[in-house]
């Protein structure tokens, strides 16, 4: 056994170590940490290419309780000066109570040494708490208590680790650090909380209240993401003009649509019907008002025969002057408010309508609809009937009656899985449910029982949005919303519980399962995805949005849904005049058209997704510069682990979808408000 005494080292310093070279002891049990931290710090070098660090390591067993420390490694290195070194760092992750009397013994003889401790979120307070916190307090000449997680396992993300500590910890001329420890005069009184604080409250919060498998195991993989030090990066790089108050992301902001005229859009759209890969048409009706609802919907189907009228009156005018003849896109949507509020003679209707503008649209296009629980089997059949291969019904949340009836959904709760079975008769391959999170009064618990409900109903597809609150949103005031972190808890709980279930993802916010995937080919929403790969789209109908190259605008009632109603006669009168009714919209420049293009394509990433995100290529080809060059800072997001690069596609990460709303938002464009 061998031990040293201050004095010892004080007496070795100078001779054995050089003048400018920090000793380094890394004492932990795990061999990814221990080379990690070896690895990163040996490659820190000076002007002059020599390292800044003398590096040493021991397993934990290699210290001794009895207060004088240390038995001869049998590794080889005979140096036991290196022992006591100018900075250690101590990984007390397992075994904690054993391991801050093993640290607390190491210093009391060996004060002099810059302590980085890494613990592991869970075992926070029990550290802080412990007697031996004191000890090593008091003995560490400086001191930096750092969180890591026990779920990190690969040695990338020790490096990452590694990396992080030293440059939080230390200050940025190393060299001066060197001089300073060498004098003995880098003492950093207190000691720093540093990291994860905000996180390992509230996943200690969450473990506690919500003690499930899928709750720890989500909580583990978001820690996986250092979810504080992302947040702030991510919160850091923000354009100022991305409306920090609106949580989602929507690009082109709200506020900058200003009254758009169809003097001024036509000369953009008339050559563009060949582009037009997706086409939507708005069904405003709904049998009530939900809470938080922000489409422009009006209650009751009083008026949908005049309405279906007007639609074909406002395509004939589009028609007319454009000179378009036909239009053939690949994915059109009837959505709403509820397209299954019409009657079967109206859905009738709205199919010869369809064919009439979009003749063989039964064989080209792939045609989806909306529907609420409260639907028919007749209705279906109307449906079907008129060509629709993909059905969704928006059921937002499943089991729990007490949040339904306070969204003001009006149907019990059983009447959702019952319209599900209607539906699965009908389109096995291609039944939707659409699940809401983020509501107020829903629990993180509550979440998890639909989670599993949703399985239990044996659908093919599932979607699962994050209530929107944008300025359109109704009811909002006074409303307690689920934080941050509990949102990106319920989006990482809902991809970790269907991918466990079999489901793959196919978008941001949609699974699919295995079977239906071979039945229906990997775009199962082609309007959704046509959309966001960078096609034209027209909106039909009240309050519908069209995108075209350079141009985003909205019909009558985009910005007004809570005056639904006086929308209706507004747009009604236009179409009566002969008119397109347009409204509100933004002449898009090259860069907003790039931000465009990312945002979308973005959405379209999904863990082990083939084609994941932005097509690298077609950007290229359309905007003739890379992403990189277009957006450099995408190069950072990727060192961060936030994007990925594959097979052509740029695309979120794992990481990248649990901080989906601040990456997307990450890529509106900068200084352009004018506000
Ligand atoms: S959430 Fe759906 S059903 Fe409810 S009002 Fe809005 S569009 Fe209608």
């Amino acid at each position: 056994m061998i031990s040293k005494t201050m004095d010892d080292e004080k007496s070795s310093e100078n001779p054995e170590k050089g003048q400018s070279k920090l000793e380094v002891l890394i004492i932990s049990d795990n061999k990814k940490y221990s080379d990690a931290g070896k690895e990163y710090l040996t490659n820190l070098i000076t002007a002059d290419g020599s390292s800044l660090f003398e590096i040493s390591n021991l397993a934990i067993d290699d210290l001794i309780t009895n207060g004088d420390l240390l038995k001869e490694r049998s590794s080889g290195n005979k140096d036991i000066s290196v022992y006591w070194p100018d900075i250690l760092f101590f990984d007390i992750r397992e075994n904690i109570d054993d391991r801050i009397k093993l640290l607390g013994g190491y210093l009391s003889s060996h004060k002099n040494c810059f302590t980085i401790v890494s613990i592991d979120e869970r075992n926070f307070d029990f550290l802080i708490n412990h007697d031996g916190w004191k000890d090593i307090q008091r003995n560490a000449n400086g001191l930096s208590l750092s969180q890591t997680y026990r779920m990190i396992s690969k040695k990338n993300d020790y490096n990452k680790y590694f990396e992080r500590v030293l440059k939080e910890i230390l200050p940025e001329n190393t060299l001066s650090i060197i001089k300073q420890v060498k004098s003995g005069t880098l003492n950093v009184t207190k000691p720093r909380y540093i990291d994860f604080t905000k996180y390992a409250t509230f996943s200690k919060e969450m473990r506690e209240k919500f003690g499930s498998e899928l709750v720890a195991k989500s909580l583990d993989i978001l820690a996986t993401f250092n979810p504080d030090e992302t947040y702030k990066m991510l919160k850091k790089t923000l354009p100022k003009y991305s409306e920090d108050s609106i949580p989602q992301h929507c690009y082109p902001p709200f506020k900058d649509f200003i009254p758009i005229s169809s003097a001024e859009i036509i000369p953009i759209i008339k050559d563009q019907d060949k582009g037009i890969t997706s086409a939507y048409v708005h069904i405003p009706f709904c049998i009530s008002e939900c809470k938080f609802c922000d489409y422009s919907v009006v209650e009751g189907v009083k008026e949908a025969p005049a309405y279906l009228k007007d639609l074909r009156k406002e395509l004939e005018t589009i028609f007319n002057s454009t000179g378009w003849r036909t239009l053939s896109p690949q994915g059109m949507h009837i959505g709403g408010g509820t397209p299954s509020t019409l009657s079967v003679e109206l859905v009738k209707e709205l199919g010869d309508l369809l064919t009439d503008f979009f003749p063989n649209y039964q064989k080209n296009s792939r045609l989806s609809f909306e529907i609420s629980p409260a639907v028919n089997e007749a209705k279906l059949d109307a449906y079907k009937n008129i060509g629709a291969s993909r059905a969704s019904v928006g059921l937002q949340v499943i089991r729990n009656e007490g949040l339904l009836k306070w969204l003001k959904r009006v149907y019990a709760t059983g009447k959702g899985e019952k319209a599900v079975q209607m539906l699965l008769k009908r389109w096995p391959d291609n039944t939707n449910i659409d699940m809401l999170y983020g509501i107020p009064q829903q629990t993180i618990g509550s979440w998890e029982e639909d989670l599993t409900a949703a399985i239990e109903l044996g659908v093919p597809s599932i979607t699962f949005y994050d209530l929107r609150v944008s300025p359109r949103t109704r009811f909002v005031e006074n409303q307690q919303f689920p934080s941050f972190y509990e949102i990106m808890l319920m989006r990482v709980m809902a991809i970790e519980k269907f991918l466990e279930s079999g489901y793959k993802q196919v978008s941001d916010n949609q699974v699919v399962d295995s079977r239906a995937l071979k039945e229906i080919g990997n775009q199962p929403y082609t309007y959704r995805d046509a959309k966001k790969r960078g096609g034209s789209t027209l909106g039909i109908g009240l309050s519908s949005y069209s995108i075209f190259p350079g141009l985003i605008y909205s019909n009558i009632g985009g910005k007004d849904p809570h005056e639904s109603s006086k929308m209706m006669e507004n747009y009604s009168n236009v179409i009566e005049e002969g008119k397109l009714p347009v409204d509100i919209g933004k002449i898009l420049n090259e860069a907003e058209q790039m931000s465009l293009f990312m945002i979308q394509g973005l959405k379209l990433s999904g863990i082990n997704k083939p084609a994941n995100g932005v097509d690298t290529n077609q950007f290229k080809t359309r905007f003739g510069q890379t992403i990189y060059q277009a957006f450099p800072h995408a190069i950072a997001l990727q060192d961060a682990g936030i994007l990925e690069k594959k097979d052509g596609y740029l695309g979120l990460t794992h990481k990248g979808l649990a901080f989906e709303q601040l990456v997307l938002k990450n890529f509106y464009q900068r200084g352009i408000n004018t506000a």
